[in-house]
């Protein structure tokens, strides 16, 4: 295998002089205070070799990053019937738009734009107190990183809850439609803190390696998915992961992957590794502009693509 090492280092120096680019989340009072000028890589490959650079270890909110785990315990939870809920196609508009809702008669497009999220957090919720969800959530995100460390941010599920019109606006028009089974502030209450997890990039890498292993974490063994449903998840990751830069990411990276607007991404070259980076500035469709940017070097320097086996 090529020298990760040395790859991660020079993307991180060829990327440092570009640090700051970008723009901070800042609907999100809380994220509007994360300073721009930093960013992270991690690679875990599947046989447990770690590579890092830069701000590796600074913990982060990985925001709608969780959303690939909430898809993977809602899938557990009711199988093939969630997508009676929400949808599998590219939304082609914003994480946030609530027009196609109105169209689509409050089934969300895909699992990973906001309305869809809420959707399957609804699902998760079944049978809980919303605090029961999101201990759920944490624990399993513990279970796959390995890392009983890993904690929400309570300051940031709090920046949301108080600014978050247009969840609050998705959430009651799918509640109108039957979509919602739960009380809108159950819901959202989970949602928000699953959004509001704190995680480095390294956790973050180590949390995905299940989807990189055919759903079996190779360093712990600890099965979480089929090889078929990680396969899947990685299909929505690749088509529907980066909101309406999705067609963009696969074209210039060509990996599955799941962005947050705290300017994370989780990415995956399956068979090989688990890839992790951030850099809070985000491009004008709400992804890290120099964590795409690093991933697109390190799919060329490395030859990883889906699309090349
Ligand atoms: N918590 C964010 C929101 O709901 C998640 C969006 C994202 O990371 O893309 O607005």
């Amino acid at each position: 295998m090529a020298d990760l090492q040395a790859i991660v280092d020079d993307i991180h120096a060829a990327l440092l002089p570009r640090l700051g680019e970008g723009a901070v989340a800042d609907y999100i009072p809380q994220l509007a205070k994360v300073d721009p000028k930093q960013l992270g890589l991690a690679i875990v490959t599947t046989d447990g070799d770690i590579n890092i650079a830069g701000d590796a270890g600074t913990q982060f909110s990985i925001q709608s990053i969780s959303k690939v785990f909430m898809l993977t315990l809602a899938l557990g939870k009711v199988g093939e019937q969630l997508w009676n809920r929400v949808g599998r196609e590219p939304s082609g508009s914003a994480f946030n738009s609530i027009v196609q809702l109105e169209h689509e008669h409050g089934i969300p497009r895909n699992p990973f734009i906001n309305a869809g999220a809420i959707a399957v957090s609804d699902v998760v919720l079944s049978g809980h107190q919303p605090r029961e969800a999101i201990g759920e959530l944490l624990q399993f995100v513990r279970y796959v990183a390995d890392d009983e460390t890993i904690s929400i941010d309570e300051s940031v599920a709090r920046s949301e809850t108080s600014t978050g019109y247009r969840n609050f606006a998705l959430a009651n028009f799918m509640r109108a439609f039957g979509n919602l089974h739960h009380p809108v502030e159950h819901v959202l209450g989970v949602y928000f803190h699953q959004c509001a997890v704190s995680m480095n990039c390294v956790q973050l890498a180590k949390a995905g390696l299940y989807l990189a292993a055919r759903g079996t974490n190779p360093l712990t063994g600890h099965s979480v998915v089929s090889p078929k449903r990680a396969r899947r998840i990685n299909a929505l990751m690749l088509t529907c992961g980066h909101y309406d830069g999705s067609g963009d990411f696969a074209y210039r990276v060509g990996l599955p992957g799941k962005s947050g607007v705290g300017g994370g991404i989780l990415a995956v070259a399956p068979g090989i590794a688990s890839i992790a980076v951030w850099s809070p500035g985000l491009n004008k469709v709400g992804n890290s502009l120099l964590g795409s940017a690093a991933l697109e070097m390190l799919a060329a320097r490395t030859g990883w693509s889906v699309f090349d086996m």
